[in-house]
């Protein structure tokens, strides 16, 4: 695949053809970034039990309001449709902030990956109660059982993403970066933490962002300590108890991931630190 004019083509995994279905539901550019153009990538899930219909919502403009888009639908066997070119704002993000900016609509692109999301065990097949009185149920062998890192989210099984789709997911992200620069690479429930859980604990999000950080030559990012004795954690913030005795300044790092103004990092030890005292160097 590849991206020209903001539009994706080429073939999937399958060798299906990227498939453009326009919506009616978007803003004009420009994004609200330095460029004009998203520099934030977000991932969802479409919480529908098909692909087909949750094309449908997102391109159509219902006469109530509420209406919904996004720049991706991705399918369970890596099947791409677009519905709006990459530098027009679609409406996926709704009301969202993350590390002191907020808006993600006028921030990011969106990829909804067709994928039910939560839910519940009835017997042995797993399904949600008006769902599964439609009919739709799901085997074990299809769901992720485990908790999500927002633990106020009560739910323990979650549809499983297919490797397809986690794999066409980790391209595109890889062509969108190399496109446009995206800086952040986000799940819906990082942005929108009170209201949404999307795409939840199933999809391999840090992993993502771990893949994205490399540089374009495939190495991780070096970096050096540019404070006197910086303190290591065991998780993104404060409140996290130190793995080590603190760096020392101009000790060299190696950038693993980034998470809200924290790098994960490997010296002799790895650990967490504070964005802001670690100079990239490549
Ligand atoms: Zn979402």
């Amino acid at each position: 695949m590849k991206i020209t004019d903001h539009w994706l083509s080429g073939k999937n995994i399958a060798g299906q053809n990227v498939k453009k279905v326009e919506t009616p539901n978007f803003y004009k550019p420009p994004f609200n970034t330095v460029s004009g153009l998203p520099d934030a990538t977000i991932i969802h899930y479409t919480a529908m039990t098909s692909f087909d219909a949750a094309v449908k919502v997102l391109t159509t403009k219902y006469p109530g309001g509420g209406n919904a888009s996004a720049h991706l639908v991705i399918g369970k066997n890596g099947e791409v449709t677009q519905l709006a070119p990459f530098n027009h704002r679609t409406w996926h993000a709704g009301e969202s902030y993350y590390n002191g900016r907020m808006g993600y609509n006028s921030l990011s692109v969106g990829i909804e990956i067709d994928n039910v999301g939560w839910l519940k065990k009835f017997g042995d097949v797993y399904s949600r109660k008006r769902l599964k009185s439609e009919g739709f149920t799901l085997p074990e062998d299809k769901v992720y059982q485990g908790r999500h890192e927002n633990p106020k989210v009560p739910y323990e099984y979650w549809e499983e993403y297919t490797d397809d789709q986690v794999d066409v997911v980790f391209e595109i992200c890889g062509l969108l970066r190399e496109q446009y620069g995206m800086i952040e690479f986000l799940g819906h429930d990082e942005i929108a933490k009170d209201r949404k859980q999307d795409p939840g604990p199933a999809f391999p999000m840090d992993e993502l962002r771990s893949e994205m950080l490399k540089d374009r030559s495939g190495e991780i990012q070096e970096g050096i300590v540019n404070t006197n004795l910086l303190n290591i954690r065991s998780g993104a913030g404060t409140q996290y108890e130190k793995v080590a005795q603190p760096l020392n300044q101009n000790a060299q790092v190696s950038i693993l991931e980034e998470r809200e103004g924290w790098y994960k990092v490997k010296t002799e030890v790895e650990g967490w630190v504070s964005k802001k005292y670690i100079t990239a160097t490549k």
